[in-house]
């Protein structure tokens, strides 16, 4: 339990939140020059002489992260900029090499837009951005290197970010972290942002205030780079409550920047919040307007990929299958793509079925993403189908997907080489059937004369002759039969 102020409890609080997120551009260069972004680099191996801020460097926009952003925007409905700017915002701090950083102020290149999350009672709620801008990320102060001196890797310095703002419309730290997981999963199925939270390159700064219900909103404060989903929701509840307690006790809230400390649970605060005019953002000379042709954001319009959640509804429309199923399997991209590669030549109830359970467990045990799976969705579709044909009985289907992993052969082949295919075949089945209650009058005297739970015995002994492979429905179907009849 996150440690919180202690307060009388309370119910007539609203409270609000806001989300500011920092999405890093995935671009294999950088925003403003062609160094690498390559994540693994030795401390300050990928920094050019623009990411050192040498004097004279002229920063130079690197079209790919522009179309990134543009693609992100879209895909959040946001009315694309034709022209926007590029502005300073001044800080000193040791890992800005520049004394400043290179972001969009005062005309951002998208406004408006929105994002459909699950509020906690599981029903949809839009979420509108106020805006999302480009700017750079600085590089990274190392504290914990030398003992009285501290480093700085310069590798980020430049990296391409998204800042993605949004309204003030939470009402809750579950909804806070349903929007984190709703960006998260728009933006890898964009492939705009790798979302890795642990490595920073998709972090959040949280806005926090109360209010009683009938208040404009309350003073706020903000909580910096959080970049996990716990952490989120941790800061959140003991941010909301410290505020209650405060206002409870009838003092004001201080509007702050506050950081989180994971070991305490707690925030502190950093600094009283900043105002614009302390940045003395201006427009950088260096960069003319950003000036997007109608063409350029046309094409990227038409390359969106299909969303989350319309996949989501897609697949619950098309496929008649459970909705937590379907969450599964639009998850990523590349899982929803699998699935509908294999649904299209076997039964897609089935195929879902297999692929969340079965497969799932073996691309787990072998650490392996999806679209590197050693079984390809034919593959798959055809061991379905002999599931479906009778010709597999499921339980032997199943060791016949870890064979096909391991061996690289298709199922029909281990069918055919390890000889596993299910006895179906009716008169086979009644022959063995035949000759076992041939050999057992005395236990077909006292099936008939209402010993029923000797049916067991009957079906085992045809399971233990043919080693598992008689299709056990059919067997007892025809024992059944045969055992009305008899002698
Ligand atoms: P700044 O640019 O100074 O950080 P903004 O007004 O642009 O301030 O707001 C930044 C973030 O704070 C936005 O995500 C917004 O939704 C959020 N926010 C603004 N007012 C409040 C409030 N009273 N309570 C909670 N969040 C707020
Ligand atoms: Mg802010």
């Amino acid at each position: 339990m996150p440690r919180t102020p202690s307060s009388a409890p309370s119910t007539s609080w609203d409270i609000v939140i806001g989300l500011e997120v920092h999405a890093q551009i995935a671009s294999t260069s950088k925003l403003f020059s062609r160094t690498s972004t390559q994540p693994f680099a030795d401390a300050n191996s990928s920094v050019s002489l623009i990411d050192a801020a040498m004097p004279g460097m002229l920063p130079i926009p690197n079209q790919k992260c522009i179309d990134q952003a543009i693609t992100t925007a879209l895909a959040f409905d946001a009315d694309i900029q034709h022209v926007s700017l590029f502005d300073r915002k001044h800080y000193f701090y040791p890992d800005l090499p520049q004394g400043y950083q290179i972001s969009q102020y005062h005309k951002p290149i998208a406004l408006g837009g929105h994002i459909t999350i699950d509020d906690d009672k599981g029903q949809p709620k839009d979420i509108p951005l106020t805006r999302l801008h480009i700017e750079q990320d600085a590089g990274k102060s190392l504290h914990d290197l030398f003992p009285h001196a501290t480093a700085i890797d310069l590798n980020r310095s430049g990296v391409g970010l998204m800042e993605i703002v949004f309204e003030p419309s939470l009402r809750s730290s579950g909804e806070a972290v349903s929007l984190m997981h709703a960006i998260r999963q728009l933006l890898r199925y964009l492939g705009t942002c790798d979302g890795n939270m642990e490595a920073g390159n998709l972090r959040a700064d949280v806005n926090v205030s109360v209010r009683q219900p009938h208040e404009p909103l309350g003073t706020r404060c903000e909580i910096k780079n959080l970049n996990s989903m716990r952490f989120i929701q941790q800061a959140i509840d003991y941010e909301a409550q410290r505020h209650i307690s405060l206002r409870e006790k009838g003092q004001t809230i201080t509007q702050q920047t506050r950081l989180f400390n994971t070991n305490t649970q707690r925030t502190y605060a950093m600094r009283s919040k900043e105002e614009a005019h302390d940045y003395r953002y201006f427009p950088d000379p260096d960069l003319p307007p950003l000036v997007l042709d109608p063409a350029r954001i046309q094409k990227l319009k038409e390359q969106l990929p299909e969303r989350p959640r319309e996949k989501y509804q897609r697949f619950l429309k098309d496929y008649g299958l459970k909705k937590d199923d379907v969450a599964l399997l639009v998850a990523e991209r590349d899982i929803a793509q699998f699935f509908e590669e294999t649904a299209r030549t076997t039964n897609p109830v089935q195929a879902a079925r297999w692929v969340i359970g079965p497969l799932f467990a073996l691309l787990n045990k072998r650490q392996t993403p999806i679209q590197d799976s050693p079984i390809s969705p034919q593959r798959l579709s055809a061991l379905i189908d002999a599931v479906e044909d009778g010709t597999l009985s499921e339980r032997t289907a199943k060791d016949v997907l870890i064979t096909m992993a391991t061996s690289g052969k298709t199922a029909r082949d281990i069918i055919q080489q390890e000889n596993l295919a299910q006895i179906s075949d009716d008169n086979v089945l009644n022959a063995k059937i035949h000759a076992l209650l041939q050999a057992h009058p005395d236990k077909v005297t006292a099936y008939q004369q209402g010993k029923t739970r000797l049916l067991g015995f009957f079906v085992g002994e045809i399971m233990r002759e043919t080693k598992g492979k008689a299709h056990p429905q059919k067997v007892n179907a025809l024992l059944q039969e045969k055992l009305k009849k008899a002698p």
